[in-house]
């Protein structure tokens, strides 16, 4: 049954990772969860080599495409594993005979991505966000760009500190690389101007197992030594992500989201509708002498909002109350602490309104 029917309408949950789902498709899944597709079983019960899953497989690649307005010279590949595994696949697969790569540091996640990429390459620290605390952005004519580098990395969205980029680094000829796994599909993007795009799919897409590679097909078959077979994109490339049991779940319920998405009327309208939201969030935070955002306003992301309270004392108060007014999961990452509201495509406005009304309340309330 679907008891979770009624659910939304007074539980909204803001958790980055794994993140919520629209409700239209967790029904959708729900209603088909024992018989898939008229075949009578349920789809975690069939061969990825039946004509129906492979159909599926193909569908999802194309509405993913079409939604991206994806180039025939990139490969779409659905990938095992998370972000992480593609710290290392990144540059066993893009360092094609050279030592370094260039990394942007914006904070936390770069800076994972950094450590994993130094058992593999000479890492050059292009730029850090260090000095600023990472609330804020090099101008990029103060980049250290080796021109000869294997590809530059980015983090698209930093989902720890609430930081997104609001521009494409210009890279000139050296492949462009970034991790999307926060925002992406939260707007359109202009796939050319990338040599790769990744992104783990328990955020802004699906559950977790399953990471979306998108990437140029001249950058794919040269691997460093010893690659093991499923770290290789060749190994997706030449077997349409099926060279071995994907992760079936996860992939179906991507399939189900990327029509989701089509319905929505397509990436620009979900953009705009981000955008509404988090504004809305972000002009609540900047009206009171409350709350506090300290990234810079051009740099504030679309779908991680943070926000301390005067006294950290506090934090846990605010979650404790949320919390009974239906609002879950708003603690910060450990990292860092304080207070984070997740507004992937999947929240409606509702919830964002009513997290508004809730802390302007809970400002009153505790205001001294
Ligand atoms: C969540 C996240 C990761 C880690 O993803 P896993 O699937 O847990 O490995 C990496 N990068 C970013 C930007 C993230 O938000």
């Amino acid at each position: 049954m679907n008891t979770r029917a009624d659910l939304p309408a007074t539980i909204y949950n803001f958790s980055a990772g794994p993140a919520m789902l629209p409700l239209e498709v967790m029904q959708q899944a729900n209603a088909e969860f024992l018989n898939w597709q008229g075949t009578g079983v349920s789809v975690l019960e069939i061969s990825h080599r039946s004509p129906q899953f492979m159909a599926m497989v193909r569908e999802a690649e194309q509405d993913l495409r079409d939604l991206y307005r994806i180039p025939d010279n990139y490969h779409v590949l659905f990938v095992h594993g998370g972000a992480r595994h593609q710290f290392s696949m990144v540059p066993m697969n893009l360092l094609r005979n050279k030592t370094t790569a260039d990394y942007l540091h914006t904070g936390y996640w770069s800076q994972q991505a950094i450590n994993e990429a130094q058992r593999y390459a000479t890492v050059n620290v292009a730029m850090s966000g260090e000095a600023s605390n990472y609330t804020s952005l090099p101008e990029p004519n103060t980049w250290q760009l080796d021109p000869s580098a294997a590809y530059v990395h980015y983090t698209a969205n930093e989902t720890v500190g609430g930081l997104e980029f609001d521009f494409i680094p210009e890279t000139g000829e050296v492949p462009l690389v970034t991790d999307m796994s926060s925002n992406i599909l939260s707007c359109p993007l202009d796939i050319s101007r990338f040599g790769l795009i990744y992104a783990c799919a328990q955020k802004n897409i699906s559950s977790s197992g399953l990471t979306i590679v998108i990437v140029r097909k001249d950058l794919v078959g040269q691997t460093v030594v010893n690659t093991p077979t499923m770290f290789d994109y060749r190994t997706y490339a030449e077997n349409g992500s099926l060279y071995n049991t994907p992760a079936n779940y996860p992939l179906y319920l991507s399939a189900l989201v990327f029509k989701w998405l089509k319905q929505q009327g397509g990436l620009e309208k979900v953009a705009a509708q981000n955008h509404e939201k988090s504004s809305l969030l972000y002009q609540a935070i900047d009206e009171s002498n409350f709350y506090h955002n300290t990234v810079e306003p051009r740099y504030r992301s679309t779908m991680n909002v943070v926000f301390r309270l005067p006294n950290d004392d506090l934090h846990p108060v605010f979650l404790e109350e949320a919390s009974k007014a239906g609002l879950r999961h708003l603690k910060g990452h450990s990292a860092v602490g304080g207070l984070r509201a997740s507004v992937y495509n999947a929240m409606p406005r509702a919830g964002v309104e009513r997290l508004i009304n809730f802390m302007q309340e809970f400002a009153h309330k505790h205001e001294q």
